[in-house]
């Protein structure tokens, strides 16, 4: 009688396990199904609620809308943002896909971050360059999948919301820093051959188009006149009296500092710690750089007396003689179109990781984006998924010949690998590879920046650790260089905004410490002063990634496998480390 009680007892647990094991699979497949649904109803409203940012991400539904940044434009996007956060909260988080938990993330992170910059950081308050409309109506002129015509119609109807924007954007604009005033006249300036030069070239294209040309005439002028108003105002009222009593810090402070880090980065560290790293390992590579120097002495100075008491000098002056080797002017882009396939056959022969896609092609920067970078990567937006990825490599011809020596100084033989590395295989392109492979539209327009170049930080030291290059010392010291730079774009943003370091300081650690050219050194401290965390994101993606490295090779001892490690990294996408992390220790703990 008992037996037969247990038996039944065990069959209807059995019965109950069972039926709530197929209830979870559905359940689980239900919740992703939704949740896929919610992450399309969150873009669509995205974009309502932030048309400019949807034409620079390829979706042209709202081109012809411009919104006025006034108090009903913050309050529709504050609560757009707390409806975000209320809707995540319906879902079971635990049911949720690996690729889904990762967007639940990156879709709150963007809900919280956005009520943090408009009702906290309000750089619409003292940044009045964030009123630069030139970009944005680019994106819209240069759709062209869409014919003229439409696109022209697009523009004229958000011309005709210029001159209110600007009687806003002044209305907004309340003791701004001298700097961000500074670079919103020289950049506003430049945008105004958008509309006297790109615009009105365009509408002559178009032929006739009868009463939209006419209108569209008309309501450029008045967003010209707007625009130079707008900037007569800073020029004239509002950049003389700015001084030391009026007008704000550039530099954000230690609290905000920490705000915005943990939106923008979404690290498992603080910046105090990063910081703190930072300065451990520039000590580090530094003597390492010096071991190097000193080993290369002979060869490169022979029995010339070192400045031994003087290490920086020492280095210096080896990195100066290596740096003379470089390619010829005319051969810059064939040396780094002839270098991807090296690159590739290394990754293959030394299981580091798959490159199925092995389509990469490296072509001369198309005119239009020269200017900034000497190399970059062109990868389709989230909405032209079958468009090309190009490495774009800007030839010197426009060069002097003094300035294409001293660019080639720098992107000399051994520098040129690591910059291909950095950009390409298997940094930038590669990585993107894989993101491609599970595609979120969510990580795409929501992906973390820290993760993306940590990653191709964190692929130049793996390169060489793994013998890229033979070990060959002159390689590795240049490398040294390049990660000083990174290392150094945190001790000067930190530095700067939360511990006051001033210009005298930043030129001594970029030019002295880190071997820096002084323009170089002058653009940094520039862009360190109109920009906060961004130039973190390199040093904290890689130092994350390295430690998630030895976590991982600590927990699996002999069983560790560097490709695995790599490919399962790069299979969550885009995300911040942090979450791979958790994800990472969660599947190698189950396996
Ligand atoms: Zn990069």
């Amino acid at each position: 009688m008992k037996s037969i009680y247990l038996l039944l007892l065990s069959l209807i647990l059995q019965a109950c396990t069972m039926g709530n094991g197929e209830e979870d699979g559905r359940q689980t497949s239900t919740e992703n199904i939704s949740f896929d649904e919610y992450k399309q109803v969150f873009v669509e409203e995205l974009w309502k609620v932030n048309p400019s940012w949807a034409s620079y991400e390829g979706y042209h539904a709202y081109d012809s809308i411009l919104l006025i940044p006034n108090e009903d434009t913050r309050v529709l996007q504050m609560s757009f943002a707390d409806t975000v956060l209320m809707n995540l909260e319906k879902f079971d988080f635990d049911k949720l896909s690996e690729n889904n938990k990762t967007d639940f993330y990156l879709i709150e992170n963007y809900a919280r971050s956005s009520l943090f910059y408009l009702s906290e950081f309000k750089s619409w308050e003292w940044n009045p360059a964030s009123y630069n409309l030139g970009g944005n109506f680019f994106q819209v002129l240069d759709y062209t999948d869409s014919p003229l015509y439409e696109r022209l119609s697009n523009i004229n109807l958000k011309l005709m919301n210029v001159p209110e924007y600007y009687i806003q954007a002044k209305l907004n604009i309340d003791k701004p820093t001298k700097e961000h005033t500074e670079l919103a006249i020289e950049q506003i300036t430049g945008s105004l051959s958008i509309f006297q030069n790109n615009i009105v070239d365009s509408l002559d294209k178009a032929g006739s188009c009868g009463d939209l040309k006419i209108a569209l005439q008309k309501n450029l002028n008045n967003a010209v006149t707007a625009i130079q108003d707008y900037l007569g105002w800073l020029e004239n009222d509002v950049l003389p009296g700015l001084d030391s009593t009026n007008s704000r810090d550039f530099r954000i402070g230690e609290e905000m500092y920490n705000r915005k880090f943990s939106f923008d980065l979404q690290s498992m560290y603080s910046p105090k710690e990063i910081y703190k790293k930072a300065i451990d390992e520039k000590a580090a590579v530094l003597d390492s750089m010096y071991a190097i120097a000193d080993s290369l002495w002979p060869k490169y100075f022979g029995i010339l007396k070192k400045p031994e008491l003087d290490k920086e000098k020492m280095i210096s002056m080896i990195i100066d003689t290596i740096s003379n080797q470089h390619v010829h002017p005319d051969s810059f882009v064939t040396a780094i179109r002839q270098q991807i396939p090296e690159l590739i056959k290394f990754v293959e022969t030394h299981n580091l990781l798959s490159m199925q896609d092995k389509k990469l092609e490296v072509r001369e920067t198309p005119k239009y984006m020269r200017g900034v970078a000497g190399a970059s990567i062109s990868a389709p937006g989230p909405y032209d998924k079958n468009a090309a990825t190009y490495y774009n490599v800007t030839p010197l011809d426009d060069y002097s010949e003094e300035s294409a020596e001293s660019y080639l100084k720098e992107y000399n033989n051994y520098m040129l690998q690591i910059l291909n590395i950095h950009e390409a295989v298997p940094g930038h392109y590669t990585q993107l590879i894989y993101s491609n492979q599970s595609p979120s539209i969510i990580k795409s327009i929501l992906g973390n920046g820290a993760m993306i170049e940590g990653w191709a930080v964190y692929a130049e030291r793996m390169m060489l650790e793994e013998g890229y290059g033979n070990n060959q010392l002159e390689l590795w010291l240049m490398y040294y260089k390049w990660n000083l730079r990174t290392i150094c774009n945190t001790i000067l943003d930190y530095g700067i905004h939360v511990k006051g370091m001033n210009r005298e300081e930043a030129m001594d650690l970029l030019i002295r410490q880190a071997f820096q050219q002084e323009a170089e050194a002058e653009a940094k401290w520039r862009r360190a002063r109109l920009s906060q965390v961004q130039l973190c994101s390199y040093f904290t993606g890689y130092y994350e990634i390295m430690e998630l490295r030895k976590e991982i090779q600590k927990q699996m001892e002999n069983d560790f496998d560097l490709r695995e490690f790599h490919e399962e990294f790069l299979s969550y996408g885009s995300a911040p480390v942090k979450y791979i992390r958790q994800l990472m220790l969660q599947s190698d703990s189950n396996s």
